[in-house]
């Protein structure tokens, strides 16, 4: 049975469903293969308020002592649309690393705001995990 989530196109914005997209990482625990992957399967996380895969795929050396109060807070303080990746530097299959660099809009009180970040990802224990936000 699927529910609305996995049939609606998915948050992320690739025109894909989102059982086909990020709903594979987010709502079926596979690993995303590549950086950019894991990218936007935290921001349909945050979409969706999935605090947990959020948490889970921050880099262990990243989780500062309140991430998930953090997280939960941004998570339902703002509404997050419009995701558009501008460049990824490594963060394949092969690399250890990646960087992703990306915009997004968020509505915050009624205004709709724009946000760029630099994210840096780093393996841990094989799989992809989210390190900072690089400037
Ligand atoms: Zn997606």
């Amino acid at each position: 049975m699927q529910t609305t989530d996995e049939r609606m196109a998915c948050p992320c914005g690739s025109g894909d469903r989102m059982a086909d997209c990020c709903g594979r990482f987010v709502d079926s625990g596979e690993p995303p293969e590549t950086a950019e992957q894991l990218m936007r399967s935290r921001f349909t996380a945050y979409c969706r308020k999935r605090i947990d895969y959020i948490v889970e795929t921050t880099h262990p050396d990243a989780r500062t002592k309140n991430l998930r109060g953090d997280v939960q807070e941004t998570a339902e303080q703002l509404t997050w649309s419009a995701l558009k990746v501008i460049s990824t530097s490594h963060g394949q299959t092969d690399d250890k690393i990646g960087k992703v660099i990306f915009e997004a809009n968020y509505e915050h009180d009624g205004k709709i705001e724009k946000h760029h970040e630099r994210s840096r990802f780093r393996r841990f224990e094989g799989k992809w995990k989210y390190l900072d936000d690089n400037g």
